[in-house]
């Protein structure tokens, strides 16, 4: 069993910390490391390494910052497959998914190559008599990134290849659950020629976190995870005059309307609630059946569940793989038959489910629940696993209010033949992310991501021309070279054009 150790300053260290996290394999349920958990001292640490590193990497030309931005795209291209190992065997999700999730986040590192575009600032010749306005952005200082165990590589490449690329440094604090990924990238920024102590990674839990949140040479916060957990990030980074972006939990509501077709519905439904076994926060936990479509899709939903192929993430034959952790497999179970006690009707049960020579894997099989109301734990909770509750709604109108009377807002889908009913549709919800006909609407990198009310705490969406923005500070400069012969006396009057 090998110790995971915090990346500071251009090297491993366990640093100051005595306290160690089981990090688990989810298809054996075997604890293969373990991993040190930060104390205070280790972020003092982090940051005074990633401060130091600032005042060089600020200054740093944009064609040498575009070059190592490149030169680490190509590395992580080349080692898509190492990493989707590492993350399956502590995230628990297949291969294919793992290097997905790779991919989406190469995606950002490919957006932040083109910062010298992205950070190009206006010019305003002649607002006055020879006088001209021009802005530009530069970066914050020091960045951290909070991130959770459902996206090991791809949330954190939401945040730091855009920070780093603006000209910040950052400190990253990965989920203590599945750690290894944020160490193999700090490895790959060694490479790519990035300067010790602009990227640093932290590992640990709450004292780690909060550690951050107080520090005073910490300018932005970036937060990828539950809502409660984004909540209280929010309020505290704020009280210290942080910048901050806290993308929470959700309950993603995909709406099927009568004349969809059902069969390419039911499909996408399939992988949208399944794929990651439903660990993802744009998973379609909600379907809401209008009309007509509700009988016709539930026989389709509940044949396509059955044949789900469960089991270990490294099996290529494996669709799905184990929830993260046992504890997580035990709270899915019992919101599964809270929904039954409660009377809705559970049609494919994923409870018990068990994969031949994984007997000890956390496994939850693929779950349709039919009949849910909105009053049932199953619909109120964020279950975060292969649950699908499916809720019946008489009309397109209802099933957007159902939609929008729900606290979360991160992503939403409807699937319809009708453009009429779509553009109603996008146009009447109180969500972030929209998909027509697209069941997991995850915005490209050039565009940002983020969700609505309690799905997102702060101002920005992440990465895209929002990150951008969130990552830098705007000046303002006025500025006028005047003729000596032109110069003439003080005027204290309020400046306006002439
Ligand atoms: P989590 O909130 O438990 O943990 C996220 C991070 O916060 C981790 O780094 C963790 O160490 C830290 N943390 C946990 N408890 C803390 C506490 N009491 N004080 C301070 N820090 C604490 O989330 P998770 O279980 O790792 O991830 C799943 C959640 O993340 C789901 O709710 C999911 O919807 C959400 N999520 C949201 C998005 C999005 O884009 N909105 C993306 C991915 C995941």
């Amino acid at each position: 069993m090998s110790t995971i150790e915090h990346w500071i300053g251009g090297r491993l260290t366990a640093g100051a910390a005595t306290r160690r996290g089981a990090v688990f394999n989810p298809a054996t349920g075997q604890r293969q490391h373990e991993v040190v958990l930060a104390e205070p001292a280790d972020v003092d640490a982090a940051v005074a390494a990633a401060k130091a590193a600032f005042a060089s990497w600020s200054q740093a030309s944009l064609s040498a910052r575009t070059k190592i931005m490149f030169n680490f795209r190509e590395l992580l291209n080349a080692h898509i497959v190492p990493l989707a190992e590492i993350i399956s065997d502590e995230h628990g999700k297949v291969l294919s998914d793992a290097a997905g999730e790779v991919q989406r986040g190469l995606e950002v590192v490919e957006f932040a190559c083109g910062i010298p575009q992205l950070l190009k600032g206006e010019y305003s010749d002649q607002a006055s008599t020879g006088v001209d306005v021009f802005s530009f952005r530069e970066p914050l200082g020091v960045c951290a990134g909070i991130t959770p165990f459902n996206f090991p590589a791809m949330v954190p490449m939401w945040m730091y290849p855009v920070a780093i690329a603006c000209g910040n440094t950052f400190v990253l604090k990965p989920s203590e659950r599945d750690p290894s990924a944020a160490n193999f990238v700090a490895d790959l920024w060694r490479r790519a020629g990035l300067p010790d102590g602009v990227f640093n990674v932290v590992h640990g839990d709450k004292a780690a976190v909060d550690a951050i949140l107080d520090h005073p040479d910490v300018a932005a916060v970036s937060f990828v995870g539950s809502t409660p957990i984004a909540r209280y990030l929010h309020q505290r980074a704020s009280a210290t005059g942080k910048r901050v972006q806290a993308l929470g939990g959700a309950k993603n509501h995909a709406v099927i309307l009568p004349d969809a077709d059902l069969e390419f519905a039911a499909n996408h439904l399939t992988a949208a609630a399944f794929g990651s076994a439903g660990e993802r926060c744009m998973a379609i936990s909600a379907a809401v059946a209008v009309g007509g479509a509700g009988d016709p899709l539930m026989d389709i939903l509940t044949r396509k569940a059955h044949e789900v192929v469960v089991g270990a993430g490294r099996d290529p034959k494996s669709e799905m793989g184990p929830v993260v952790t046992a504890a997580a497999r035990d709270r899915i179970e019992n919101l599964i038959g809270a929904g039954e006690r409660q009377g809705a009707k559970v049609l494919v049960d994923g409870r018990g489910h068990r994969v031949p020579g994984f007997e000890d894997g956390f496994f939850v099989g693929p779950t349709v629940i039919d009949q849910v109301d909105t009053s049932m734990d199953v619909y109120t909770e964020e279950i975060f696993g292969p649950v699908l509750s499916v809720v019946r709604s008489d009309s397109a109108e209802a099933a957007i209010a159902l939609i929008n009377a729900n606290p979360y807002g991160n992503g939403t889908a409807i699937f319809t033949g009708s453009g009429e009913a779509a553009r109603r549709f996008q146009r009447g919800v109180h969500v972030g992310m929209i998909g027509i006909n697209v069941p997991i609407p995850v915005p490209m990198a050039y565009y940002s991501f983020g969700g609505w009310k309690d799905s997102l705490f702060g101002d920005k969406h992440i990465h895209g021309p929002e990150g951008v923005s969130f990552y830098t500070r705007g000046k303002v400069v006025t500025s006028r070279w005047p003729h000596v012969e032109a110069a003439h006396g003080a005027s204290l009057h309020f400046p306006t054009s002439s």
